[in-house]
Parts: structure tokens; sequence; C-alpha cells
């Protein structure tokens, strides 16, 4: 007898990679600004227009979008104390401080901010341990250790920070399975196994994980649909076909999956009508699930029509080779 899976059933018809209607829900989405989704996540602003935009650049279009208005917004997120808010007048954090980064880093226009306050203020969240706390508020969670590590590493100034001091303290939030947790002792993670192993690549630091142990545990996240979920006993979710196709193709082992199935699943989550991608086939779309939808897109198909995307950056390939920053990988 087989335990029953938490799982889904994919619809009969799949529809194919819907490329102009996911364009258009995503420079319509936000236009609207008395939307009630648009009120609604204010307190995500920064990071929204970062899974919008690079999911627009990944289809060749991020000039359907107004720059001008897009960099005076960011321009004005940034607070007296460096970091950068989700909104006008909201608190600064590391998380919205990475998205504005990397926004500026697509356009080239990183001189609308003042880049050694940002610096100044993630070297302020380093604890004496090599955590880092997200605001300073003081929560400690290896996801901002990874924006901490990703945002100096893109401006080129990593040697603000304590690296040995960082990379032991995720080093220290490894699990018996080989997953990483958001601090020593939590639960493995598919979305923090991502950040821990993100930081480890761009600190050339890879050689500290158990390859094969950590490969087959983020295997082990592809159900009998094809999607992948985010620990054991979980629905599969399209955002964690991002964090566990990343993870693997920094690993080296992309393969180790069921490419064509997870592929199917993914393509299962667009909406045929509205454009978009949502958490699970026949769910309401969102910007988030539609970056990650792409994004995992782009890893599976080396011959796809998106843009290569940076596994460790989750930003097009194009801008990293630009801006000369070179993430490490394990060979297969
Ligand atoms: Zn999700």
């Amino acid at each position: 007898m087989s335990i029953p899976v938490k799982d889904v059933v994919l619809p009969s018809t799949i529809p194919k990679l819907l490329l102009e209607k996911h364009t258009d829900y995503l420079v319509s989405y936000g236009t609207n600004k008395d939307d009630y989704t648009y009120c609604m996540t204010e307190h995500l602003r920064m990071s929204g227009m970062y899974w919008g935009l690079t999911a627009l650049d990944l289809m060749g279009h991020l000039d359907n979008t107004s720059k001008d208005e897009v960099l005076e917004f960011i321009s004005r997120c940034q607070s007296d104390c460096g970091g950068i808010s989700p909104s006008i007048n909201h608190d600064p954090h590391l998380l919205y401080t990475l998205s504005a980064v990397q926004i500026l880093c697509m356009y080239d226009a990183l001189d609308v901010i003042d880049v050694d306050k940002v610096v100044k203020y993630v070297k302020n969240r380093q604890q004496p341990d090599g955590s880092f706390t997200g605001d300073i508020w003081g929560e400690v969670d290896t996801r901002f250790s990874f924006c901490a590590v990703a945002t100096l590493s893109l401006l080129g100034r990593l040697d603000a920070i304590d690296v040995n001091k960082a990379v032991e303290f995720v080093r220290s939030c490894m699990n018996f399975d080989g997953g990483f947790g958001s601090k020593p002792g939590s639960e493995s993670h598919a979305g923090l196994i991502y950040c821990c192993l993100g930081l480890l690549s761009i600190t050339d630091s890879l050689h500290l994980v158990d390859a094969d142990r950590l490969g087959w545990w983020l295997c082990e996240r592809q159900l009998p649909s094809g999607g992948l979920n985010g620990r054991p006993e979980k629905l599969p979710d399209v955002c964690y076909s991002w964090w566990v196709l990343s993870s693997l193709t920094i690993l080296g082992r992309l393969h180790w999956i069921d490419k064509k199935k997870l592929l199917e699943f993914v393509l299962a989550c667009q909406d045929a009508e509205t454009g978009g991608f949502s958490d699970r086939p026949g769910d309401m779309v969102d910007p988030f699930h539609t970056l990650f939808g792409l994004a995992a897109i782009s890893l599976l198909e080396a011959d796809s029509v998106l843009k290569p995307i940076n596994p460790t950056y989750c930003m097009p390939e194009n801008i990293i080779d630009r801006l000369g920053v070179t993430p490490s990988r394990l060979d297969r």
C-alpha cells in the first residue's frame, strides 16, 4: 500500500507559452492605481516591481515600461540611513534594498541612489556571529544573509562586510539532510536552500555543500504531476519550480529531475484568458508567480525564446555578464 501524496491533477489541455498575454498582463498591472490589489500590495511594491520588470526583461520587453517613473520611485524610497523601503514613507529593509539594486542594475542606473549609503546600511545589518538582520528591528534569517551579500556583490562592494563570518553563519544552518533553514537548527526549506546556495556561490564557497545529498533532497520535491513542492508533504507550487531548479543548477544537477513533466506543470499554471502564472493550475495569477514561472522555463529550456537567467541572482544573464559578477557553480 502506498502513502497518498498531496498533489494536483493537470488539465487535459495545456497551453503553449503565452508570451504576448504575459507581457500585456504585466504592463497593465499597476496602471490602475485605485485597483484593490494594487493598494493592498503597497507594503511590497519594490519587490513587485522587481518581479514584473525582470519578467518583462526575460521576454525582451523591458522597454514597454516607464523607466523614468521607475527610477524616480526608487530614488524616493531610499531613506536617510541608506536602506531602501518597499514604498515611499515606509521603513527600509534588506529585501527591498536588494530588489531596488536589481532593478537599477537592469536599467544600468545605479547613479539614482547613494550607493555608499546603501553599502553602509547593509554593513550595519551584520551581527557579530556573521548573520544579518533584515532591518533595525533585529530579526535574523538566512534570507537576509543572501540579500546582503547579493546586494553588495552587485555593487562590487563585498569587501564592506566580513564575508568569512557570513559564510560561517550559513554553514551553521546546514542540516543532516544537506539542506538549509532560516537559522541554526531550523527545518530545511527550498526557498532558504536557494538563498544559502546563492550566498555560497557568490562567495565561491560551494565546496562546503554535500551536493549529492542536497541534490537528492531537491529532486524528491518533484511530485507525480511534475510540479515541485518546497518541503515534504506540501502541495506543488510554481515558485518552488524556481527555488528548486535554481538550486539544482547551482549544484550542477539540473538533469536529476524530469524536465518535461515539470515544464508541463509550469505551462499548466498560465491563465490563458488574462495572462500571468498562478501557484497551481486554476488559481489566481500574480506577478510573483509569473516571474518564477518564466524563470523556471528559462532554466528548463536551453533553446527558450526567453533570455537565459542567472540562477544565483534571478536576473537576466546578460546583465550579470555586463556587471562582471561571476558566481560559481558546481560541475555536473
Ligand atoms: Zn508560490
